[in-house]
């Protein structure tokens, strides 16, 4: 196994359509993982491998993937564009210490390139940019460092310029040695190192003087000997650059062209030479299971086994685990504890994967991205550690599903092969989620989008042979409260050999939206020493009872639950379940006198629209209900920024197609419950 600081965990994020598949192609390709390059065009990409993706042409699951490069190893994780799959991007964000941002040399900074950026900025991942597509009529290398300026506000810097654009498009200048690197023979071929063509050598001089002068914006000493004239080492610049990539200051910038495969190994040095090893990033954080403290994992080999489920996936009915190593190492036959449930679980196996080919390993470690079976109960975003240090690593953000569908086997004998179905993919995909209508009996789904549930459609018929249907699309709502109230309930009941007996007390109290939930203990010490199981079985009792909601069975959000008495009886041993049930009673009663209210999802549209079609845009989206928040101009275009109810936005794309001609580019994302109109 390669050395710490020859590994680098990267994912490559993009724009739907930039080619961030392609250049994950070219990557295993010149890497030797891959013999033949598939087209995406063609259904062929090995990254895509779920048959949906073929048919759509577009990467839904992100796959991680380990490949070498100039002896380093490379853990990739291949990111979807799709709106509909935010949390895919973000759960990868999350365990990757560094980003390749694929830009279309055409297209620019597209509108999902921008929620990329910011997601990765959220994150504080270092960056570097691959300006693809330069063979494409229209490609244009500094209209697309102007838009990552203004749009993104990042600081590019120049490693490259091309030599030639469009058809003309053979290679690149390296402004670090002064070199054309062109690609005119196989595509297996390593480039041919040239003098810089005559007609670029002032533009190329001149936009190393920008690459010196970043560089010397990082380190003084190049800045002193830049301005006494005197001559850079190359490889000074080159750890100036490094560093300020890994401090978020600087965004170094490649060019080329995947299909074509012209600048795609200096694209990988790029990533060896500027993304940082997990030994510079910073260390985990989490608490300790079942208490609030702090605890902090550096990644280190000797320190004690800590790993994050990023992903979990049902194979032939056996879960399947991504999993990335924060510290210390894991064997196949460990023990390990499972943070959330505190529960010990055997891996059985582990495996480094590239794509849809995997090899069995005897050990992974501090850095390692692997995925491993035999872990019964870990869902995604579970922590594994080791049993005698445990820590609980902080969750990845979990998307709101805001829609869903009432579902129904095709067939009554199928309804036990669909629930089977739907339990499985619950268990991988945290933003999808199932119940049963109260009203109805219904089965309810509910997921991000309606390509997010088309989707799982498609899943259920090709990975479990269940034919469904599906009702229309409704909006999941979640509920509140508007006012503060507390109430107290006894539960008493008599048992088989001793009576039953509980008392709580519960206040509720409203919070700011999109704060979420908090549930809080105010019990003083002494109840506390009734025994500990009791506190801690009304607790867990008060969050099953948020979840399912007060008057309409949707989950409660922005409220803050305090237990603030249990009541005791002498000559009783308190039994949990009494008390559990005295405060989920409590809970229900106050809850209802504090004035509960329903909340809807509302989304954040983007639409780019061309300036003579605005009007009609805007005026649909102000019939909708939607607020607009801003008029802008993007690359000649107007940009229509509104709020708006996910109820009224179903259809949209249609909608927006046939308002405008089809001239109209939209992106739709959840941004928070607020109340109904
Ligand atoms: P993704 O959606 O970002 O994964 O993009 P893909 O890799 O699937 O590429 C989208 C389309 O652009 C496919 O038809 C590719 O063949 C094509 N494509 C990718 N890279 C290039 C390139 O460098 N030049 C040209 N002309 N087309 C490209
Ligand atoms: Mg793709």
């Amino acid at each position: 196994m390669a050395k710490l600081d020859r590994v680098r965990n990267i994912g490559i994020v993009a724009h739907i359509d930039a080619g961030k598949t392609t250049v994950t192609e070219r990557f295993l390709f010149y890497s030797g993982r891959i013999h033949k390059t598939g087209e995406v065009h063609d259904g062929e990409a090995t990254m895509d491998w779920m048959p949906e993706e073929q048919d759509k042409g577009i990467t839904i699951t992100a796959a991680a993937t380990t490949l070498e490069w100039r002896g380093h190893e490379l853990h990739l994780i291949d990111t979807p564009g799709h709106v509909d799959f935010t949390i895919e991007v973000e759960r990868s964000l999350r365990v990757l210490d560094g980003v390749v941002v694929v830009f279309c040399g055409v297209g620019g900074v597209e509108p999902q390139s921008e929620t990329v950026w910011m997601q990765a900025e959220k994150f504080r991942v270092p960056r570097m940019a691959f300006i693809n597509k330069l063979d494409r009529v229209g490609a244009d290398f500094d209209a697309v460092l102007e838009q990552m300026r203004e749009r993104l506000g990042a600081r590019p810097v120049r490693m490259q310029i091309p030599i030639g654009l469009e058809d003309h498009h053979v290679g690149v200048v390296d402004l670090l040695k002064l070199q054309a690197l062109t690609w005119t023979r196989a595509a297996e071929d390593p480039p041919e190192v040239g003098e810089v063509p005559a007609a670029l050598r002032e533009a190329a001089e001149a936009a190393r003087e920008e690459l010196i002068e970043a560089a010397a914006d990082i380190d003084d000493e190049i800045a002193e000997a830049y301005l006494e004239g005197n001559e850079i080492d190359p490889a000074k610049v080159k750890a100036a650059i490094r560093k300020g990539c890994l401090e978020n200051t600087i965004v170094p910038v490649f060019c080329g062209t995947a299909l074509r495969n012209k600048g795609i190994q200096p694209l990988l040095d790029g990533v060896v030479d500027y993304l940082p090893s997990p030994l510079e990033v910073r260390p985990a954080v989490g608490v300790k299971p079942r208490t609030e403290e702090r605890e902090e994992r550096a990644p280190e080999l000797k320190a004690p086994l800590s790993a994050l489920a990023f992903k979990v996936q049902m194979e032939q009915g056996r879960k399947a685990v991504y999993m990335r190593i924060y510290s210390g190492r894991m064997k196949p036959g460990d023990d390990v504890l499972n943070a959330r449930l505190f529960k010990k679980e055997k891996l059985a196996r582990l495996f480094k994967v590239h794509a849809n080919r995997r090899e069995r390993i005897q050990e992974a470690s501090v850095g390692d991205i692997v995925l491993a079976m035999g872990l019964k109960n870990t869902a995604t975003g579970d922590t594994l550690c080791a049993p005698d240090a445990p820590i609980l690593l902080e969750r990845i953000d979990t998307y709101e599903p805001v829609i869903s569908r009432a579902i129904e086997a095709k067939t009554l004998a199928e309804k036990e092969k669909l629930d089977f179905a739907l339990e499985k993919i619950v268990d991988e995909d945290p933003t999808f989620s199932v119940s049963e209508s109260e009203e109805t009996g219904q089965t309810l789904v509910a997921g991000m989008g309606e390509l997010h549930l088309d989707i799982i459609i498609l899943r259920l018929i090709r990975e479990y042979g269940v034919e469904a249907r599906l009702g229309k699309p409704q909006v999941v709502y979640r509920e509140t409260i508007a006012e503060e109230a507390e109430d107290e309930y006894i539960f008493e009941r008599k048992g088989e050999d001793e009576a039953l007996w509980g008392q709580a007390k519960v206040r509720v109290r409203p919070r700011e939206r999109g704060t979420g939930m908090a549930f809080v203990n105010e019990l003083s010490p002494p109840e506390l020493l009734v025994s500990p199981a009791v506190p801690e079985a009304v607790m867990e009792g008060l969050r099953d009872a948020a979840s399912s909601g007060v008057s309409a069975g949707f989950p409660l959000v922005d409220v803050e639950v305090a237990l603030t008495n249990l009541g005791l009886r002498e000559a009783t041993t308190p039994n949990p379940v009494a008390y559990r049930a005295a405060a989920a009673e409590a809970f229900r009663r106050a809850s209802q006198a504090a004035t509960p209210i329903l909340l809807e999802p509302i989304m954040a549209v983007e639409v780019i629209v061309p300036e003579e079609s605005m009007g009609e845009v805007i005026g649909d989206l102000n019939a909708r209900g939607g607020n607009i928040e801003e008029l802008g101009f993007r690359g000649g275009k107007r940009v229509v920024k509104a709020m708006v109810p996910m109820k009224e936005m179903f259809g949209y794309s249609n909608a927006v197609r046939s308002l405008t001609q089809g001239r109209a580019n939209f992106t739709m994302t959840f941004q928070r419950f607020d109340k109904t109109r």
